[in-house]
């Protein structure tokens, strides 16, 4: 049996994990963190993602969903810069992070055995394989996918602080309200519905990396940006019990390759993204989705990661840059541009609303 070692227990590694085994690989699986799981709080998964999940027997990730309304863009004081029904934008499935890594590991079978506490420390290859170092030895394999995040020790670029930070939580409370995204001056807060009726919320805001919180810690930090906000959003934030925050990075220059010999890269470890679109996991999952499709229709392995690398690398290098636009966009600061800002984008939803044809909005998720 071919066997492979996947760097990292994430989402992006799980899910090649599954695609892999799928494949007909043995497949070590060596995660840092004691236990596999994620945490974290909802995410947007789009219908390209789930119709990978689909293809390797994920099933769940649909039935989670809540088919909501369809999400616009607000002011501060709740007046609308995009109406909901202008928009008609393709909604992802809005699910719980670990709830969708469960749902992906629970697909895991005989041929998957994952190390967790385990942290690989060096990489290395020659024609007879591939050699991982961890702090309890050395494993071969015939490959290896890094799979293990926007730090990835098996690349050398750094990722870049996009100048902004970001705030999640899930707020168990009730509101008839459908969601979306507000708008203000160096910062946005955007909401939406869970299956269990939780809200999950995630704001913005422009701050140096690295700063820490003020007396109130983190949630005092974000009633102090957010709480004078249009409604629901105070009630959002009173009805949440834990505020994370992660500074957010992407990678400044597209990597020249996601495949070194027999050593490839996927999801973050590749094409660390802002997370304004949504997508960072989504393509992760497709990552995997393509290196599967490569790996059982290419005539060899190398042909497979060259195929892998050549479709996977364009795309992901566009997302990353349109995520990084999205994120300027909605971090402006700058009361005068903010007005000319949300004056074209209520100018794009008005025309689209009139054509009855979709607008190049970017709805952000983050
Ligand atoms: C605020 C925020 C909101 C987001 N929202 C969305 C969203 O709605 N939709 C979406 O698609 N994406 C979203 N993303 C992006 C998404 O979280 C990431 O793109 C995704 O988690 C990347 O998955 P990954 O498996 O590639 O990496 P990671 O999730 O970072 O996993 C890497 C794993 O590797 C392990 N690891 C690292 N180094 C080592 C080592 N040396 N040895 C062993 N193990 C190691 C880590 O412990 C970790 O478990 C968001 C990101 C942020 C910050």
């Amino acid at each position: 049996m071919r066997t492979a070692i996947v760097v990292g227990a994430g989402i992006g590694g799980v899910t090649a994990a599954v695609a892999l085994e799928q494949c007909g690989w043995q497949v070590t699986v060596l995660e840092r963190a004691a236990a596999l799981g994620e945490v974290g709080a909802g995410i947007s998964v789009w219908p390209g993602a789930v119709a990978v999940l689909e293809e390797l027997g994920v099933t769940g990730v649909q039935k989670a969903a809540v088919v909501g309304d369809p999400a616009g863009m607000r002011r501060p004081n709740g007046k609308w810069v995009v109406e909901a029904t202008d928009l008609g934008l393709e909604l992802p499935v809005m699910i719980h992070r670990a709830q969708l890594h469960d749902l992906i590991t629970a697909r895991l079978g005989p041929a998957v055995t994952i190390r967790t506490g385990t942290t690989v420390t060096a990489v290395s290859q020659d024609e007879t394989g591939v050699t991982v170092s961890t702090q309890y030895g050395k494993l071969e394999a015939e490959l290896v996918v890094g799979a293990d995040g926007i730090r990835s020790i098996l690349r050398e670029s750094h990722p870049r602080y996009a100048g902004y930070t970001a705030y999640r939580g899930i707020a168990e409370v009730e509101t008839a309200d459908g969601g979306g995204e507000t708008w203000g001056r160096g910062r946005r807060f955007g909401f939406a519905k869970l299956i269990d009726g939780r809200i999950y919320w995630y704001a913005t805001l422009n701050r140096p990396a690295g700063q820490p919180a003020g007396p109130g810690g983190q949630r005092g930090d974000v009633i102090e940006a957010f709480g004078d906000w249009h409604d629901p959003i105070p009630a959002l934030l009173a009805g949440t019990r834990e505020v994370l925050q992660n500074d957010l990075y992407d990678l400044p220059t597209p990597l020249a390759s996601f495949v070194r010999g027999r050593v490839i890269l996927l999801g973050d470890a590749a094409h660390a993204m802002t997370p304004n679109l949504g997508r960072g996991a989504c393509s992760a999952i497709e990552d995997a989705g393509a290196l599967a499709r490569h790996l059982r229709e290419a005539p060899d392995l190398d042909a497979a990661l060259s195929r892998y690398d050549a479709e996977r690398r364009p795309v992901t290098t566009k997302l990353v840059k349109r995520s990084r636009a999205v994120g300027r966009l909605g971090q402006v600061d700058n009361g005068v541009l903010c007005t000319a800002r949300d004056g074209l984008l209520g100018l794009a939803g008005l025309a689209a609303s009139l054509r009855g044809k979709r607008p190049r909005v970017e709805q952000s998720r983050t």
